[in-house]
């Protein structure tokens, strides 16, 4: 018996969530005193996945799983579980594998628990700790299945540094036919996947048209951050539906999440409550978004974020 740790990539990179996977996948494997294999995809360079304890790293390199493939990706997982006797295996929080979860869990007969949010706070029975309610509750859940297959809540567990050695290894696999075929790839607009951002700028109807995201922009440039909106900016297409978060939208998990000019409507709060620091610029001191702010700015968004931007664009030059 052994943990399997599932990362998913992003251009050949392992996708930031992994480093957390990984380290849940540690620990719990540390629990169990049991070993971690790390399981990716056609990931360039495996080198820094070493600094988070992996014990074995099984990196399958083929063009066949170059494109997300729920049936091909399903079936491969279950594979080099059946050929590295796996009993716990460890996703994260993505839609991809969110999608993924219920065919992984009947290809290996495991039963699967998502949003999880802890270790196991007993391993017999196995109990695990998940979010529930859009993030306004938890919930304790027992697996009495041999087999499990926990979903990680992104931000959760958070990233626990452990060098290791780790062996890479091979196993023979092959590739199932599929009846899905992905014929193109349109990527979100910026530079940073929202999943993928420590930081998001997030912004709503308070920005009166499209014409005015460039200080939006702007700001999410000088700190290296996703550009997100609300449901609304997305429905009157002034942003792309790539950026909606919400309940509907995206969850967000960030270490900071700036809203601008967003209500703070429950639905938008929904997804993005579980954001560790929350900013809310915004002229109306009523707004319900400051009920859940960390820190908040009663202003008008077109003067306070260059501002704001100018400000960080000094610091950031007298901190390199
Ligand atoms: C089933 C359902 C699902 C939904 N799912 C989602 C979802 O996933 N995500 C989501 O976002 N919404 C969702 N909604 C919509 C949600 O209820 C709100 O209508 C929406 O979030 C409001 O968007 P907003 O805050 O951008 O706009 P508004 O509610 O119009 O708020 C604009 C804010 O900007 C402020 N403002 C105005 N001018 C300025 C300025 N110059 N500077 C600074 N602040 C300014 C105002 O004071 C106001 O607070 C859903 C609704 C339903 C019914």
């Amino acid at each position: 018996m052994a943990v399997l740790a599932y990362i998913e990539s992003n251009k050949s990179k392992p996708k930031k969530n992994s480093y957390e996977i990984i380290s849940y996948g540690r620990g719990l494997a540390d629990k169990l005193s049991t070993e971690l294999i790390v399981l990716s995809f056609n990931i360039d360079s495996v080198e820094d996945l070493s600094n988070y304890g992996p014990d074995k790293i099984l990196n399958i390199k083929n063009n066949d799983l170059s494109n997300f493939n729920i049936q091909k990706y399903a079936d491969v997982i279950a594979q080099a579980c059946n050929s590295l006797s796996i009993d716990i295996i460890i996703i994260g929080g993505s839609a991809d594998s969110k999608y993924l979860a219920p065919s992984l869990s009947v290809k290996t007969n495991s039963s699967y628990v998502s949003n999880v949010v802890e270790l196991p706070s007993s391993l017999e029975p196995f109990t695990l700790k998940r979010s529930t309610y859009s993030n306004k509750a938890f919930s304790d859940i027992t697996i009495k299945n041999e087999k499990k297959l926990i979903g990680i809540y992104n931000n959760s567990f958070g990233i626990v540094e452990k060098k290791s050695n780790p062996e890479l290894i091979s196993i023979d696999i092959i590739i199932p036919d599929s009846t899905l075929t992905t014929d193109s790839v349109e990527h979100g607009s910026g530079d940073i996947s929202i999943a993928d951002a420590d930081i998001v700028v997030s912004a709503g109807r308070g920005l009166k048209g499209p014409e005015n995201w460039n200080i939006i922009e702007d700001l999410a440039k000088t700190l290296g951050a996703a550009t997100a909106c609300s449901k609304p900016v997305s429905d009157m297409g002034w942003r792309p539906h790539s950026e909606h978060v919400g309940q509907t939208g995206k969850p967000v998990a960030t270490n900071l999440y700036i809203a601008i000019g967003i209500s703070g409507a429950i639905q938008h709060l929904a997804g993005v409550s579980s954001s560790k620091v929350k900013v809310v610029i915004n002229t109306d001191p009523e707004a319900p978004f400051f009920k859940a702010a960390d820190y908040g700015i009663i202003g008008d968004a077109f003067d306070v974020v260059p501002k704001l931007n100018e400000k960080l664009k000094v610091f950031k030059a007298g901190n390199n």
